[in-house]
């Protein structure tokens, strides 16, 4: 097997591609810039793996590298991105990678015969932020990125693409939080430590189990029956839910301190992050069995030989707090610094207003953490009383969904079918359906009652988010918009070319 990779000298790719040569009838092709600290890991896995790593010199947007990479592959797995906390600080670059990049690769795939199966990564990203109030998610709910993610944004278009392009055989894995070695050194030094709401709800997988997972799937024989041309969630299942709060406090525990010593309660955003727990990760585990550990097991492991935590242990905790966090507090990426700095898009994208901020307990006691509840072991069993409505009928086996299912599917999502005809079970041929702001696009009904999609031109934000308008006229999105954000909220959240974030009330959209 030829295993294509772009990405390979990223987190995931790290650890992914020693992990699939552990077979030793595959062989990588990796692309990868041709700098100077890529030469050194390339060394690194020429010296490993011998001729099972080529190297294709070459960058995600340049099509002649990427045919170079891809031709005569068997799989392409597709890693290269541009994730937080650089994605909030180069949206073009994110842009121009997760998206175009994504765009690159599928043409060349087809053009090159079509016949590689992509396996494209996708994120927990596009589906936004989550309260209790639906604290369970599943694929094919809807995808409404964070107001400024150009990550989750970026990546619910080059789903897209994916999804209508004509590929042969692909699968998107929307990955949750990965806990990687050195998320630690690479996060440290960020604002966007402070944007996970204490009470946000994520599912993580270790990079180990990630990799691991990738093995399998690209070692498969026969090929698992029913995979493939499917989108999955990716996560660690229970023993890997866990909230916010407790991340940090997993984290904080190594150095003998915890969150509650080392945070102010109104350092965090109070929403419009992101994660959920995944009522649905259990599917590729039952196909490919890669969890071997639990969020416990990954601080254990490196715990002892970091020398971020050697460091730590060495001080007391309010002198983290004091000489560490503080000054990362005035960072551009935190909640703080766009309180004092009076950034408004932010500081109502984060916390609905500054009334609402300043209401913010200052104690600790006063906080309501979901991870002190009594109960809350038993919340990390799927209860589908928080389930979302996709808007048909999901009893109904596939092969039978018709075009009444698509008109309810539609009806749910403010908008229509135009198309008068459809084979029923037929989820890839395209029908023709329109938005309630009249847009007509082509899509499949695998992308839109499966996938979670809706209209490409209002639904997917680039430049402007709008959800509080969406929502408005799609009860799709208002079924889960609203646990987090007022039905009198009316704003219209801009990004321009050069970043500069802005937020404006709709005046065209008054409550009734
Ligand atoms: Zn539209």
């Amino acid at each position: 097997m030829i295993i294509a990779l772009t990405g390979a000298g990223g987190s995931i790719g790290t650890v992914a591609v020693p992990k699939i040569l552990e077979n030793k009838e595959h062989e990588c092709r990796l692309l990868f810039r041709d700098t100077a600290e890529n030469r050194k890991k390339i060394k690194k896995l020429k010296s490993r793996f011998g001729n099972r790593v080529r190297i294709v010199f070459g960058d995600i947007s340049d099509p002649e590298s990427l045919n170079k990479l891809i031709r005569g592959c068997d799989y392409i797995i597709h890693l290269a991105a541009v994730i937080p906390p650089k994605a909030d600080h180069d949206e073009q670059l994110t842009w121009k990678t997760n998206y175009e990049g994504t765009v690159h690769l599928v043409d060349s795939i087809i053009e090159n015969g079509n016949s590689a199966k992509l396996i494209f990564f996708s994120s927990v990203a596009v589906y936004g932020f989550r309260n209790e109030a639906h604290y369970w998610g599943r694929v094919g709910d809807p995808l409404l990125p964070s107001v400024f993610d150009a990550y989750g944004a970026s990546k619910v278009k080059a789903e897209r693409y994916i999804l209508e392009s004509g590929l042969n055989t692909w699968v998107i894995l929307r990955e949750s939080g990965v806990l990687y070695d050195s998320m630690m050194m690479k996060n440290i030094g960020d604002g966007l430590l402070f944007q996970t709401p204490v009470n946000a709800f994520i599912e993580w997988i270790t990079v180990n189990d990630t990799a691991l997972l990738l093995k399998q799937i690209v070692s498969s024989e026969p090929e698992k029956e029913g995979f493939w041309n499917n989108i999955y969630n990716i996560g660690g299942g229970r023993e890997c839910r866990e909230t916010g709060y407790e991340t940090y406090n997993d984290g904080f525990a190594l150095i003998g301190g915890s969150a509650k010593k080392i945070f102010e309660p109104n350092w965090h955003c109070q929403r419009n992050f992101h994660c959920f727990w995944f009522s649905d990760s259990e599917k590729t585990e039952e196909y490919y069995h890669f969890r071997t550990e639990t969020c416990k097991d990954f601080w254990n492991r490196f715990s002892g030989n970091h020398k971020l935590f050697r460091l730590g242990r060495l001080l007391p905790p309010s002198l983290i707090k004091t000489l560490v966090m503080k000054p990362l507090l005035k960072d551009k990426n935190a909640p703080s610094y766009w309180i004092s700095s009076g950034n408004e898009a932010r500081t109502i994208a984060a916390f609905e207003s500054m009334e609402k901020y300043k209401a913010i307990p200052e104690s600790w006691d006063e906080v309501d953490l979901v991870c002190e509840r009594e109960g809350y072991e038993e919340m990390k069993d799927h209860d589908p009383r928080y389930d979302l409505s996709h808007g048909y009928d999901e009893s109904k086996p596939e092969a039978e969904l018709d075009l009444e299912d698509m008109k309810e599917a539609a009806s749910f999502r403010g908008g229509k079918v135009m198309s008068d005809t459809m084979t029923p079970g037929d989820m890839k041929t395209k029908l023709f359906w329109q938005c309630h702001n009249g847009h007509i696009f082509a899509s499949s009904p695998y992308t839109i009652l499966k996938a979670g999609h809706w209209c490409p031109e209002c639904c997917s934000p680039k430049e402007e988010w709008n959800f509080d308008a969406l929502s408005k006229h799609i009860p799709f999105f208002a079924q889960v918009w609203y646990d987090t954000h007022g039905r009198d909220e009316n704003y219209i959240y801009k990004v321009d070319e050069k970043g500069n974030l802005s937020v404006e009330k709709d005046v065209s959209e008054t409550e009734d």
